[in-house]
């Protein structure tokens, strides 16, 4: 007998598996690899183009994202935690609504990370972390995360150094102990330029509808740029591990952003070779 091996998703192979591979070995940060934001062109596209291959393409994984959750879901096993991180104006909200949108909302949880509430703020950085981890068969949304803690909170000293640099290994034996109880963790830095982040901000200016969107926060931050360069920096290098893997993914395109995320979520969860549970039944027994 041949030994085949069944594709476990016939849309990937239809398109030829190796689509959503490039994505996501072209956009992981090499772990162990310092890395330099500015070696990374917020405007890559990997060659692909806006127009009707794309979208045919960026259907298909979105299909087959939620497909997968599904079965996530029906498993039960394990869960999956999806951390999204960028700069004011690099496109977390669309992402989740665009990426995110054609998926059971039934399966998934989503978290906004602000300013600390008070009772946040009364106790380890993570706590409020842990509290929103997908329980098992669920999507878990990060809009922002426990990264914040080494970012706005080193650019603006919210803490003292010796309490936020010790965060990076802290996050790094969090993360470990959530892949080791089954949840996948996977996370994407929003790549944009200072220009696209300028654009988008006068874009809200201009309309009238996202004026809701707008604080001066956002405009004062676009001053300390090159410290949160720095911040990033850091966190994607020592935060970095094959398990709990970084993309950067460039994002001045919001339909490359959309395309390579939904294509490398759809292979995370292809990845994780998840199977229905056994029926508790017999059906060909079943009475009517
Ligand atoms: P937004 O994502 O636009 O709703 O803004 C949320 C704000 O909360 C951002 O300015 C974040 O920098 C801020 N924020 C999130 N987490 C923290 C934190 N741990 N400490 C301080 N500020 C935070
Ligand atoms: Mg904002």
């Amino acid at each position: 007998m041949l030994a085949v091996r069944l594709p476990r998703c016939a849309a990937l192979v239809e398109e030829g598996e190796t689509t959503a591979m490039n994505f996501r070995r072209q956009l992981l940060a090499e772990p162990g690899k310092k890395v330099k934001l500015s070696r990374f062109d917020p405007d890559d596209t990997m060659g692909w183009q806006k127009g009707a291959k794309t979208n045919a393409s960026l259907e298909k994984a979105i299909e087959k994202l939620d497909s997968l959750q599904y079965l996530l879901y029906a498993e039960r096993k394990r869960a999956l935690l999806i951390i999204f991180q960028a700069l004011d104006g690099g496109g977390k909200d669309g992402t989740i609504r665009h990426v995110m949108g054609g998926v059971n909302p039934q399966g998934c949880r989503v978290t906004s990370f602000k300013v600390p509430s008070a009772e946040e703020a009364a106790h380890d950085f993570l706590w409020r972390a842990h509290k929103a981890v997908p329980e098992y068969g669920e999507i878990g949304i990060f809009n922002r995360s426990h990264y914040e803690d080494v970012l706005v909170v080193r650019v603006h000293n919210l803490a003292p150094k010796d309490v936020w640099s010790r965060r990076y290994e802290q996050i790094n034996r969090f993360e470990s102990l959530l892949v080791e109880n089954n949840i996948a963790v996977v996370k994407f830095f929003l790549h944009i330029s200072k220009d696209e982040q300028k654009k988008r901000l006068m874009e809200r200016i201009d309309d009238p509808n996202k004026h809701w969107k707008i604080s001066q926060a956002d405009f004062n931050e676009r001053r300390f740029w090159d410290d949160y360069m720095e911040a990033y920096e850091e966190a994607l290098t020592r935060c970095n591990t094959p398990d709990t893997p970084w993309y950067i993914v460039p994002a001045n395109k919001k339909w490359f952003r959309n395309l390579a995320i939904s294509h490398i979520l759809a292979e995370t969860l292809d990845a994780m070779d998840m199977k229905f549970p056994k029926p508790t039944i017999d059906v060909k027994r079943l009475k009517w």
